[in-house]
């Protein structure tokens, strides 16, 4: 870095453009800058401005108050080290003399990261010249860190400019929750949506009887493939009589479950013998009911369903 030369930070020159590196970083707080200038009024600005082609690299503050107190501000002409960006430069110097919080560096790192490359880009055709690893590392986060905050100022603008700012994440900035999925339909022995309420609550408390069914069917057929292989143990096992058996039981449970709405009643009388006042049926009863209250009970749920009758 040259020696300090004095400039004028008043006059004409006083409105000397920021470099975008330097204004990644927040105001300094006004209680501060007003210590800061009360300091340079006293003891004069020892610090020199750091310029890069005539462009405020370091010392925004530093150069403002001189301005207003219409004093000479020195500067230097920033002379980069090997390999080193403006940007790099900047953040480096002014990351860890700020009182900032992880997040808040995470996400001013982030911005320097397209800077970065693309003024290592400029003077070596190196694209890929500031990794997350090194922007965490200047940051003083982890990789993790600055990847979250990387993506974030990539796929949300706002909820980066709020981390800028110190801001804890809104929660909804992320995807909207999932919404519940809509419960399966309760179906009746006909297809139809059970919609009456005491025929879809049977049908819901059903499910024990439902698997005892399937077990039977199991049954009869472990007991049909036991009896076949002609193990000794089944020598005084009567194979039929055990299949009628459970083929007996198998009929008596079907035909018990919640099949549909009683056709004598349609599902609405108190009174009705046919399905004790229950307003649903087994697929027994049903069967027995007379065709035509069979198709008018059809009729009503298709109705009810929106679909055809058959
Ligand atoms: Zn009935």
């Amino acid at each position: 870095m040259s020696a300090p030369t004095p400039a004028k930070a008043r006059g004409s020159k006083s409105e000397l453009p920021i470099h975008r590196a330097c204004a990644l970083f927040p105001d300094m707080p006004t209680d501060e800058y007003k210590e800061l200038v009360a300091d340079i009024k006293a003891n004069g600005c020892h610090v020199p401005v750091v310029l890069y082609d005539g462009v405020i690299l370091d010392g925004r503050h530093r150069w403002k108050a001189c301005a207003e107190l219409k004093i000479d501000c020195p500067t230097v002409n920033w002379k980069p080290k090997k390999g080193q960006s403006p940007t790099e430069y900047a953040v480096a110097l002014n990351m860890h003399r700020r009182h900032l919080s992880a997040g808040q560096r995470a996400a001013i790192r982030a911005d320097a990261i397209p800077l970065i490359r693309a003024e290592k880009a400029k003077v070596s055709n190196e694209t890929s010249g500031d990794t997350l690893t090194a922007a965490a590392k200047s940051a003083g986060v982890s990789r993790a860190t600055m990847a979250r905050a990387d993506k974030r100022r990539r796929e949300d603008p706002e909820a980066h400019e709020a981390a800028k700012r110190g801001e804890k994440p809104k929660k909804s900035s992320g995807p909207p929750p999932a919404r519940k999925p809509k419960p399966k339909p309760v179906l009746d022995g006909l297809g139809f949506e059970a919609k009456h309420p005491k025929l879809r609550e049977a049908i819901e408390s059903a499910g024990e009887l439902r698997q005892l069914v399937i077990d039977i069917i199991k049954c009869r057929t472990r007991v049909r493939n036991f009896c076949k292989a002609g193990s000794e143990a089944t020598r005084c096992v009567h194979h039929q009589t055990v299949d009628t058996d459970l083929k007996n039981a198998f009929i008596h449970l079907k035909f018990a479950m919640p099949f549909t709405i009683c056709g004598y009643c349609g599902g609405q009388k108190r009174g009705c013998k046919a399905c004790d006042g229950s307003g649903w049926v087994t697929e027994k009863i049903f069967k027995m009911t007379p065709r035509d209250m069979q198709a008018a009970v059809k009729r009503k749920l298709a109705e009810q369903s929106g679909s055809k009758a058959e």
